[in-house]
């Protein structure tokens, strides 16, 4: 992979391009793929977001949301957009893996391959130009310092604006975590110049849900919540029927995750949430419990130091059963 610097003179001539980021987007991997998407398109580029799976319907405020393609339900159409494509862009993920079925149809096109990423041990032989930096907020940052070092920050919008914004307020939870630097704030300020209206995007992402969620949230805390005050741990399984019953959606169960770490003391906080395909965990921490070596060792993921996330293919209450049994090894690391 060579440094991203030596990529911005191909920025110069009209290419075909293809954005894609990690399956079931978030806040970033949209925000990040929509506002590359639109300064690209300044450039004179043709381009296309091709996402691996559906989203959350809370980010189809966003400008350009109703264009992105999703690879599940346009498998052809994705696969000849990619064969005529010049360059693809992979955005907020850091293995290819993340991109599930989309994986071989972009894994085996002759296109120049870029990763912009901030995700820990990027499987760099896949991608031709990149830049991998886990200091970084988020995906959305690393586009602005994109656009930016690339020489066009005069090309930022209120579109690219708003995009961007919403990436780094949720993968920095809304400005508290550690990662939050004076470059982010910085970045920010510069955003809000474009005639940026902050306060309806975090209307949009957090307060845009139906009563259902709320009350499927309610029974989890009651019912599926276990807090092993042994390990400074709470741990959290969701069935297939909660989902059912309470008619949860992709998008409905972000977040909830971050609810486990509000009590006092708790270092780590892990979900497990019963899919069609899989058993889907996420993991996180404070300080330094590193729950991206916890999900690489124990569940088939990764990610950050103090937020990841895994898989399994037992059942819930299997895979429930392997977190209770391995936690037992780091009892010294949770006290
Ligand atoms: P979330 O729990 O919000 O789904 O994910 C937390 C973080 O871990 C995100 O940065 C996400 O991209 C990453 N992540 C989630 N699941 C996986 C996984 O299965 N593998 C890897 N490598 N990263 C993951
Ligand atoms: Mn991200």
């Amino acid at each position: 992979m060579q440094p991203i610097q030596s990529f911005f003179p191909q920025l110069n001539t009209a290419k075909n391009i293809v954005i894609t980021a990690h399956q079931k987007p978030d806040g970033d991997a949209m925000g990040s793929s929509l506002g590359l998407l639109h300064f690209l398109i300044q450039l004179g580029h043709h381009v296309t977001y091709i996402s691996p799976t559906n989203w959350a319907s809370f980010l189809e405020w966003m400008p350009g949301s109703n264009e992105v393609l999703d690879y599940e339900k346009n498998r052809a159409q994705a696969a000849a957009i990619v064969k005529a494509a010049d360059i693809i862009f992979c955005l907020d993920f850091n293995i290819l893996h993340r991109v599930k079925n989309f994986e071989p149809v972009i894994r085996s096109s002759k296109a120049i391959k870029v990763l912009i990423d901030h995700h820990e041990l990027p499987e760099v032989e896949a991608f031709d130009y990149g830049i991998s930096l886990t200091s970084k907020s988020s995906t959305c940052e690393m586009v602005y310092d994109f656009i930016v070092d690339s020489g066009h920050d005069h090309l930022i919008n209120l579109k690219i604006a708003t995009c961007l914004y919403t990436g780094v307020m949720t993968d920095t939870g809304s400005f508290r975590f550690p990662s939050t630097t004076a470059s982010v704030h910085r970045m920010v300020a510069r955003l809000k110049e474009t005639g940026l209206q902050h306060s309806p995007i975090h209307d949009n992402m957090f307060d845009n849900f139906l009563e259902n969620r709320l009350r499927f949230m309610g029974h989890a805390f009651m019912h599926r919540m276990e807090v092993l005050y042994q390990y400074n741990t709470v741990v959290m399984s969701i069935p297939k029927k909660d989902l059912l019953k309470y008619d949860i959606k992709t998008g409905d169960t972000e977040g909830l995750v971050n609810w486990l770490l509000t009590i006092q003391g708790i270092k780590l906080a892990a979900i497990v949430i019963d899919r069609d395909e899989e058993r889907k965990w996420s993991f996180r921490s404070k300080g330094n419990f590193d729950v991206n070596i916890f999900a690489r060792r124990h569940f088939e993921g990764g990610g950050h130091k103090n937020a990841s996330g895994g898989r399994s293919s037992d059942s819930v209450e299997a895979t429930t059963e392997k977190f209770y049994e391995v936690i037992r090894q780091y009892e010294k690391e949770l006290n």
